[in-house]
């Protein structure tokens, strides 16, 4: 009867499973995010076949390049390693799993800044046009979905007019819309190459302020005025009063919320060292963001809880 009157109850098809795919071809943990790897181009493949082979959807797509430079150029080579990966992954899975690409210039540029800055401030238009050079030539490559993390005033805008450009009108935007929080750091040395310390602009400005649910909405209604399709909150589970409000305002709008690195320790942690049972803990947590509105869920868990409902209700 507890399952006959459940309004929802969270599946496969609302999983989007985020890989780190390294240019040097080296697999091996990482370090900060116990449990998951990094990939090759060809485990990239395998593991992506093990997605599709579980019914989860889509990945999200993190390159970790071998070499960045000054501006971010290096994305828009024609043997540039994102594109590799787009190319390879349709040619392999074609219409079988929709591949998000993360767009963003710290991917790319030696300073792992997001945004262009000068003189300690930010810029805006200068970020916004070449996030959409990025985007058309890695929709070209195969992207089915292009994600803009910069948090850039006019980058969806910019992004939507170099897709259409070029004929890709029926690739989406999701825009990631971030409130600033210690959570991500994990994922941070997963994708800095630098140890250097930033100097100029403090990268954490860039990000909504964590209470500030004013500036939030403000960010979400810039971006879906501009043109996206999809928002993500990020993170989650600090969030969750945030993706009931986008849900609120924006009832047709398709709403991902991303289970963060630091959430994903947080739930490893308990599960190590206070002896939590990983997946009733895993299945609590990904369905209270389900209920707070999220239509999708990207998590590191994707593959565990596809299996995990495949296998059985044991959980339920
Ligand atoms: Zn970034």
């Amino acid at each position: 009867m507890i399952r006959l009157v459940r309004p929802f109850e969270i599946s496969t098809s609302d999983l989007i499973y985020p890989i780190f795919v390294r240019e040097d071809g080296r697999k091996f943990e990482i370090p900060s995010m116990k449990g998951q790897e990094y990939l090759s181009l060809n485990d990239a493949v395998s593991t992506c076949q093990k997605a599709v082979d579980l019914g989860v959807p889509a990945v999200m797509i993190f390159g970790v390049i071998k070499g960045k430079d000054a501006d971010g150029s290096v994305a828009l080579k024609e043997d540039a390693f994102h594109l590799k990966i787009f190319k390879k992954l349709k040619a392999e899975f074609g219409e079988n799993l929709v591949l998000i690409s993360n767009v963003c210039l710290c991917d790319f540029t030696k300073d792992e800044y997001c945004v262009y800055t000068e003189n300690g401030k930010v810029q805006n238009e200068k970020t916004a046009k070449m996030l959409g050079k990025i985007a058309a030539v890695q929709a070209e490559a195969g992207a089915d979905i292009i994600a803009p993390a910069a948090m850039a005033d006019g980058q969806v805008r910019h992004i939507r007019s170099a897709l259409d450009k070029l004929g890709f009108g029926d690739v989406a935007i999701m825009s990631y819309i971030k409130t600033d929080s210690c959570l991500f750091k994990p994922f941070f040395s997963a994708m800095s190459q630098s140890a250097a310390s930033r100097v100029g602009v403090d990268s954490s400005k860039f990000r909504v302020d964590v209470i500030n649910e004013k500036m939030f909405m403000q960010k979400v209604d810039l971006d879906v005025g501009e043109g996206a399709d999809m928002v993500i909150v990020k993170p989650a589970l600090t969030n969750l009063d945030l993706i009931v409000r986008v849900k609120h305002e924006y009832p047709l709008l398709p709403v991902a919320a991303y289970q963060v690195s630091g959430e994903y320790a947080m739930l490893k942690l308990l599960t190590e060292h206070a002896h939590f049972d990983e997946d009733t803990l895993v299945m609590e947590t990904l369905n209270s963001i389900k209920r707070a509105g999220a239509d999708m869920v990207l998590t590191y868990y994707a593959l565990h809880v596809a299996a995990l409902i495949k296998g059985s209700l044991k959980t339920g």
